[in-house]
């Protein structure tokens, strides 16, 4: 079996993380190098490895966890003043976790275009 990625090991507790929101479909934890004072990381509990993998996943799924991760910003309170969701993917997305997640990047003026 393919070893577990980093997210896998947070979601079964192997590893510690920080909650901020978990339901039967997802889980929402913060980033443990965060890019803005509030950086939290959005997981659906069913993998898929990237942001192509939505390409041929249930679109009521993903509808449901796009979503969740607006419920999420709103949570953080992040709505009022504005966030950004990012979602890496591959090798020049600079994705590192081979495990799809959207970035909630909120609580100060981010720059663009993105580096
Ligand atoms: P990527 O570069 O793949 O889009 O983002 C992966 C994110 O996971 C990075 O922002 C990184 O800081 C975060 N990360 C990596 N390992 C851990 C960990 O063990 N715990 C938490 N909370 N975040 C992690």
């Amino acid at each position: 079996m393919a070893e577990k990625t980093i997210f896998e090991k947070i979601l079964d507790r192997e590893i510690p993380s920080e909650a901020v929101f978990e339901d039967e479909m997802v889980y929402a934890f913060r980033d443990v190098n965060p890019q803005a004072p509030v950086h939290v990381l959005v997981v659906p509990k069913k993998k898929l490895t990237g942001f192509a993998d939505l390409k041929n996943a249930d679109p009521e799924a993903t509808g449901r966890f796009m979503q969740r991760v607006a419920l999420v910003a709103d949570r953080l309170g992040l709505e009022k003043d504005g966030y950004r969701i990012v979602f890496n993917h591959g090798k020049n997305g600079q994705q590192t976790v081979e495990y799809i997640h959207a970035h909630i990047l909120g609580g100060r003026r981010m720059a663009w275009p993105p580096g």
